[in-house]
């Protein structure tokens, strides 16, 4: 089976101080059918860009190009009509913040419930669906709870809410973006498995917005590493990992304690993200990159099948040394 969605050639401008400027250059990704991607980077790569474009909720002044496909079917032309049928149904979203997408006057079964009830499940068999869906969700006595307000609930307990809200519409795609940063680490721990428990058991696809590594690393199956809105690199997590082909992913990974043997101490990233409204001239990492070159200051570099299934834009891939 081909990938869920297929973006070739995206790029997203946005008005700057003179011209449009690509805050989203020319990049290329797919989540696999009942598969994870991962999209990795710091402050301004581009990540939640990106996943707005697939939701289709990008900022007004913002025009698009290139090829986004949920299936056979180009999205980026699609109407307002439907996608705002495909959100909801086939694509559903998990934001940080729970409060953003729970009503707060509103029981959280009968939130739960509307899309079901919008589709047309008979009255009695709702509830019951609800208490299944917070029951998926790890929410304990569902059918008490069903009944509770929004702040009755705890920081992870309205994040397994807005969980069974997004997966009520029985989602091909759940798009989470940062979905754990607000929580502390033991209930983020315990939110992302069950994501990932989650998406195996129904065979879903996820496209997860972090930029945590570590958090990454044990949920996404592919990794998409951004920078400056552009792909550095993309593959199978675990390889791209283990032996990264790109500097950047190098450091990311270096600044990173837990990732690598607990010993080793970690090497924050030097210098600051670069901003994608202001892109430096050839490759955007050259200012930061151990390897650059002049060649790295003028050409920027296209993404290479570096080995089957895994691509490197860097015109020196091959001397990234593990
Ligand atoms: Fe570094 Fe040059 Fe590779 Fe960019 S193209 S990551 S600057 S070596």
């Amino acid at each position: 089976a081909g990938p869920l969605i297929e973006a070739r050639d995206l790029s997203v401008h946005l008005p700057g101080a003179e011209t449009m400027t690509p805050v989203i250059d020319k990049v290329d990704f797919t989540v696999g059918e009942g598969r994870t991607t991962g999209l990795i980077g710091e402050s301004g790569s581009g990540k939640t860009m990106i996943a707005s474009a697939v939701i289709g909720l990008l900022p007004e002044a913002a025009t698009v190009s290139g090829e986004l496909r949920l299936r056979d079917e180009e999205l980026l032309t699609a109407g307002e009509k439907r996608r705002r049928n495909l959100r909801g149904h086939e694509i559903a979203m998990i934001f940080q913040d729970p409060l953003s997408a729970l009503n707060p006057a509103q029981r959280i079964g009968r939130q739960v419930g509307e899309i079901l009830r919008r589709d047309g499940l008979p009255r009695g068999e709702v509830d019951r669906a609800v208490v299944g869906l917070l029951d998926q969700a790890g929410i304990p006595d569902p059918e008490r709870r069903m009944r509770a307000y929004p702040h009755q609930f705890s920081g992870g307990m309205r994040q397994r809410a807005m969980i069974a809200l997004a997966l009520a519409g029985s989602p091909s795609l759940v798009l989470a973006d940062e979905p754990t940063t607000a929580l502390d680490v033991t209930v983020q721990a315990r939110i992302l498995r069950l994501l990932a428990s989650i998406q195996a058991a129904r065979g879903m696809s996820m496209l997860l917005v972090s930029h945590d590594l570590r958090v990454m690393s044990h949920v996404s199956h592919d990794l998409v590493v951004l920078y400056a809105g552009r792909v550095c690199e993309r593959g199978p997590t675990k390889r791209v990992l283990g032996r990264p082909r790109h500097p950047y992913t190098k450091a990311l990974l270096a600044s990173v304690p837990a990732v690598r043997e607990a010993s080793v101490p970690a090497d924050p990233l030097p210098g600051a993200p670069a901003n994608p409204m202001a892109r430096p001239s050839g490759c955007a990492f050259h200012p930061r990159c151990p390897l650059a070159r002049e060649r790295c200051k003028v050409e920027v570099p296209l993404a290479r099948e570096i080995e089957p299934g895994r691509f490197s834009a860097c015109h020196f891939a091959e001397e990234v040394t593990p």
